[in-house]
C-alpha cells in the first residue's frame, strides 16, 4: 500500500508540476513552443488540479510580472514586502487597472474552456471553481481508486501549488541565488527551487531568454521540463519550440 502511494504521489507530482511549467507557464504564457490543442490541455489540466487558478488569471499575472519585474507595478515581487509575494497579493478580488486580460491576453480568452474558467474576470468566484473542481476530482479518486491514490493526489496537488508562490519571492532575492546573466532586476537561479519546480528555479535564465522553451542552460542546471518538451518534439507531439544557449548570448561570453 505505501509502495502504491509513493508512486501514485510521484506520478502525480510530476503530472501537476510540468502542469504549471509546460503548460501555464511555457505554453501559455510564453508561446516557447507549439504543439496540438489535446497535449495543451493535458497539460493545463495538470496544472488546474493543482489549484493554480483560471489559466487567463495565471498568465495576465505572470506577462504583468514579465512587464514591470521588481517595479511597483509587479503583482508579486518581494521588493515590496516578501509576505504580500507570497500570498497577500492573492487577497486581491479583481485585477488592478494595469492588468486587463482582454488585451494582454487575447490569444486565451477566445478560448471557451479558459472563458469560463475566468469566470469574467472575478477572482473569488475563478479561485472557488477552482478549489471545487480539485476536490471533486479526488473525491472521485476516492470512489474509484481507493483513499491511498485520492490522498496521494490531494497532497501532490497541495504541494505543487506552493512551488510557484514560493519561486516568486525566492527566486527574486539575490542573496538566495546566483546569476548567470545580468538582467536590470533581481532574478537569480536557485538550483533547490529548480528541483521542486522541474527546472522554473533557474529564473534569471528565465528573465534573460523568456521566450526560451529551455531554462537550464549549464551543465548542471537541470531541467526535467525541457527534457519533456524535447521528449514530445522526438515523438512528434511538439512541431516547434524555441531554445536559447548560453552560447548565444554575448553578455554571458563577456562575463565568462
Ligand atoms: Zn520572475
Ligand atoms: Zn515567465
Amino acid at each position: 500500500m505505501t509502495t502504491q502511494f509513493l508512486i501514485a504521489f510521484l506520478i502525480l507530482y510530476f503530472w501537476h508540476i510540468m502542469g504549471v511549467t509546460i503548460g501555464y507557464h511555457r505554453l501559455l504564457s510564453h508561446r516557447s513552443f507549439r504543439c496540438a490543442k489535446f497535449v495543451e490541455y493535458f497539460w493545463v489540466l495538470g496544472g488546474y488540479l493543482a489549484f493554480e487558478g483560471s489559466p487567463v488569471w495565471w498568465v495576465s499575472v505572470h506577462r504583468a510580472h514579465h512587464r514591470y519585474t521588481d517595479k511597483p507595478q509587479d503583482p508579486h515581487s518581494p521588493r515590496f514586502g516578501w509576505q504580500k509575494a507570497l500570498y497577500g497579493w492573492l487577497s486581491q478580488s479583481a485585477y488592478p487597472d494595469h492588468i486587463t486580460p482582454a488585451s494582454q491576453c487575447r490569444d486565451l480568452v477566445k478560448d471557451p474552456i479558459y472563458k469560463f474558467l475566468e469566470q469574467d474576470g472575478n477572482w473569488r468566484r475563478a479561485h472557488i471553481l477552482t478549489m471545487s473542481t480539485g476536490l471533486l476530482f479526488r473525491l472521485v479518486l476516492l470512489l474509484f481508486c481507493g483513499w491511498h491514490i485520492a490522498l496521494a493526489s490531494f497532497l501532490a496537488g497541495i504541494l505543487v501549488q506552493q512551488i510557484p508562490l514560493l519561486l516568486n519571492v525566492v527566486c527574486h532575492i539575490p542573496r538566495l541565488g546566483y546569476k548567470n546573466y545580468q538582467t536590470a532586476e533581481d532574478s537569480v537561479n536557485v538550483w533547490w527551487v529548480a528541483l521542486l519546480s522541474a527546472g522554473e528555479g533557474w529564473h534569471n535564465n528565465h528573465h534573460a531568454h523568456p521566450g526560451s522553451a529551455r531554462s537550464g542552460l549549464r551543465p548542471f542546471e537541470l531541467d526535467l521540463s525541457w527534457m519533456m518538451i524535447r521528449l514530445m518534439k522526438c515523438c512528434g507531439l511538439v512541431g516547434w519550440l524555441r531554445e536559447e544557449s548560453l552560447k548565444q548570448n554575448p553578455i554571458y561570453e563577456a562575463k565568462i
